[in-house]
């Protein structure tokens, strides 16, 4: 299985904005075999970004859906709409969606369910805040948000992409160690009935990397803020193994 390199712009670059971004991490990755390389920008630049990777081994993702595929839910995407703008790729449970929107399991999974369905691949992301790793509370928080998460999809787990991201690491600067993030990916596969694709993301740059993907149980990484410059994240995709 070919490594995850995602890039979640989160809330930034504009259409405009998107188009250089692309362009100039083109001419800075070149050829990129042995990787797949997806990039989510927000929805309204999801058509740009389209155009510019059609035919390219660039893949295409957005940061969230909705859980009905239409009816009147003002202001929310249906994944179909997503699907046809080209995403092969959605990510779900981010915890800024957890922590900030207040998205809940219940939400996630009926949002799991749906992309499922209609074809999307989930980027599924759990982890734990910095209390909870604190206080012990780590594995009883992944297990809580895998189980609540996967109900009643358990048998379609192997479908979907999962993202370990302790919160304490996302945009903090704080990258978990490789043997944090080797522990917490272990739990997780420990969880699932079938094999599936575990992304480490949380403060990935290119000065940490190389030692991340070392571990043959990082098949990936998600990354934000280091995402967001072609040289950066050329470097992150051009990851020495
Ligand atoms: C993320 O948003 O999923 C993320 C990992 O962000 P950052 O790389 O900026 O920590």
């Amino acid at each position: 299985m070919e490594p995850i390199i995602a890039g979640n712009w989160k809330m930034n670059m504009d259409p405009a904005e998107s188009r250089t971004l692309v362009q100039d991490l083109m001419k800075s990755v070149g050829d990129i075999k042995g990787r797949i390389v997806i990039l989510i920008p927000p929805f309204t630049s999801l058509a740009s970004v389209c155009e510019l990777t059609r035919n390219t081994r660039f893949k295409l993702g957005a940061q969230n859906m909705h859980w009905e595929r239409s009816g009147a839910y003002t202001g929310e995407i249906s994944g179909l709409f997503l699907k046809s703008l080209g995403c092969e790729y959605v990510v779900l449970g981010h915890s800024e969606r957890r922590h900030i929107m207040g998205e809940s399991d219940e939400t996630v999974n009926k949002k799991l369910k749906v992309a499922l369905e209609i074809g999307l691949i989930p980027i599924f992301c759990v982890g734990e805040t910095e209390q909870e790793r604190e206080s012990g509370a780590t594995e009883q928080v992944i297990r809580r948000q895998i189980s609540e998460g996967l109900k009643g999809i358990e048998n379609e787990a192997h479908k979907i992409v999962f993202a370990y991201e302790p919160v304490w690491a996302i945009g903090t600067g704080k990258t978990a160690t490789p043997e944090q993030a080797v522990a917490a990916h272990k739990f997780i596969r420990n969880l699932l009935k079938k094999p599936s694709t575990i992304l480490y993301g949380g403060s990935v740059k290119p000065d940490n990397i190389d030692t991340l993907m070392k571990e043959d149980e990082i098949q990936g990484v998600l990354v934000g803020g280091a995402s967001l410059k072609a040289d950066s994240f050329a470097r992150i995709i051009k990851f020495i193994q």
